[in-house]
């Protein structure tokens, strides 16, 4: 038996409440259920009150109230839950209908659960939903991967609730990605990405306040004007809105000052940084800047070793800001300088994330879209940045691009901001102020751009304690030397 319902969602957290909302302003009627039933009825009294809702207390009532082929999505807390709706949801689905993961789910449980939602003769979709409450409700973006059957079913549905983008707001941030688990990667890639721009972002506000000594105010009126340029992003525009508002404790000053420096993070970073060392690709930015909230987190320590290791001649501190004047010149030039150098360091780090994405798509034959990808993440969700723009024209001029930094447009801005950017870094390191990420992304460019690294060394080590063999630049085979024979 089956209702009238368009849509069925199951788990009415802030995502899928918000989602439900979503969907429903578009003129679809919305089955909803939750493990905690009282929230039904909240939702049903609440938001949702005089709406195109059917409320279920059961999990057998609430896939009864759908039409077929169903369309069920979870947007419940990753993990073990997600496998017991499926085993809840499978014998009482029938053939052709969709149960879809709307979670942060690891990429690698959405390619076993294809399969097993495939095998029981249904279909799976793992989409990755970005954009927090507030894109939920007004327009995420969507990142859809799974069984390619169940597509044309959900596309209407799904690309009228995403977020739109384009002169005539017009085009949807939500395309079909690819097979299996290939949706949910793409989302891990962006939760990655956003760990970089954060980090990055981050830095260029530590030297703006320690070495160009700026308020507040000032801080606001600079990102004010990097919101109009090259950076305009939704993180440089809320970064913008922080130094604007006042201590809400009563107390004096801004409220940005008086927040621990301790940060905090759920995963998804660090899954990226994992699964780069397992395709053995160099994301360095997202893992570098996985460790600096992880150094951030050791407050206490970092507080008493604060009181015994001294910095770079740490009483004449003020005399040696005078280095970033002779290095970059007055207040206004170190700004812009900064600005560069967060400008190179953020092209960098997109770079990386699309090396992660081709390697992963080359493993599991994905066939991603690259320019799709970066339009995908160009509306309702948090790296949103005209920058993306430049990613998909780079992408569609050249599918194969083997890495951004190689696109004429990205070399070019490389090329205008690269004294800057490491100028800026000379300053920060003669005045020991923490700059991994701007480091980590240069460190990337340089290496990236030399045809001969001191590998060879590296292979003649190797060769010498372990046998492990090395190949030569000027003959062909693979050769073992006795290296203490032949001193
Ligand atoms: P959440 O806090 O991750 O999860 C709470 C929801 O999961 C509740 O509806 C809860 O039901 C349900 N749940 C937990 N364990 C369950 C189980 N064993 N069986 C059935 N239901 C269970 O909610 P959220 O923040 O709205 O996020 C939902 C998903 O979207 C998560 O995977 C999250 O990572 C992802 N996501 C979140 C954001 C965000 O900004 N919050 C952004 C993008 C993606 P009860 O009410 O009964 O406890």
């Amino acid at each position: 038996m089956s209702g009238d319902c368009d849509f069925g969602l199951i788990g009415l957290a802030v995502m899928g409440e918000n989602l439900a909302l979503n969907v429903e302003s578009r003129g679809y009627k919305v089955a909803v259920y939750n493990r905690t039933t009282s929230k039904v009825d909240e939702l049903l009294a609440g938001r949702a009150a005089g709406k195109n809702f059917v409320g279920a207390h059961s999990i057998e009532d609430f896939v009864k109230s759908v039409k077929r082929p169903r369309k069920l999505m979870m947007l419940v807390k990753a993990g073990p839950a997600v496998d017991a709706l499926i085993d809840s949801l499978i014998p009482l689905c029938e053939p052709g209908d969709i149960i879809i993961d709307g979670g942060n789910t690891h990429y690698l449980d959405t390619e076993r659960r294809t399969k097993k939602v495939e095998d029981a003769g249904l279909l799976y979709v793992g989409c990755g939903v970005s954009g927090g409450e507030e894109g939920a409700l007004k327009g995420p973006s969507l990142m859809p991967g799974g069984s390619a059957d169940a597509w044309p079913e959900v596309k209407d549905m799904f690309q009228a609730i995403a977020a739109k983008v384009g002169p005539n707001d017009d085009i949807p941030c939500c395309e079909w990605v690819g097979p299996r688990g290939s949706g949910h990667y793409v989302k891990m890639v962006h939760n990655g990405i956003e760990y970089g721009d954060m980090q990055l972002i981050c830095e260029a506000y530590h030297l703006l306040k320690e070495v160009g000594g700026l308020s507040n105010d000032e801080l606001y009126d600079v990102f004010q004007q990097w919101n109009e340029g090259d950076l305009a992003s939704y993180l440089i525009e809320i970064s913008r809105d922080i130094f604007s508002v006042k201590d809400d404790q009563g107390g004096d000053g801004f409220l940005v000052d008086k927040i621990l420096d301790v940060a905090g993070a759920k995963g998804t970073g660090k899954w990226m940084s994992q699964l780069a060392l397992d395709l053995g690709v160099p994301s360095t930015l997202v893992t570098t800047a996985v460790f600096a909230r992880g150094l951030s987190a050791q407050k206490e320590a970092r507080v008493r070793a604060s009181e015994q290791l001294p910095g770079p001649a740490d009483s004449q501190n003020t005399a040696l800001r005078g280095v970033a004047k002779d290095l970059i010149g007055d207040k206004d030039a170190f700004v812009d300088a900064v600005r560069q150098a967060l400008y190179a360091s953020k092209i960098v780090s997109y770079a990386q994330g699309f090396v992660q994405l081709q390697a992963a798509s080359a493993e599991h034959d994905w066939k991603l879209d690259y320019g799709q990808c970066a339009l995908l993440w160009r509306g309702g969700c948090i790296i949103r940045a005209v920058f993306l723009d430049r990613i998909k024209e780079a992408f569609d001029a050249q599918g194969d691009l083997e890495n951004l930094l190689l696109d004429g447009f990205f070399k070019d801005a490389i090329a205008n901001a690269q004294e800057a950017w490491r100028n800026v870094i000379a300053v920060a390191s003669t005045l020991g102020i923490p700059v991994p990420a701007f480091c980590t992304a240069l460190n990337y460019y340089d290496g990236y751009r030399l045809a001969r690294l001191p590998a060879n060394l590296l292979q003649a080590q190797r060769d010498y304690f372990g046998a492990h063999t090395y190949k030569r630049v000027d003959m062909e085979g693979t050769f073992h030397s006795e290296w203490l024979d032949l001193r």
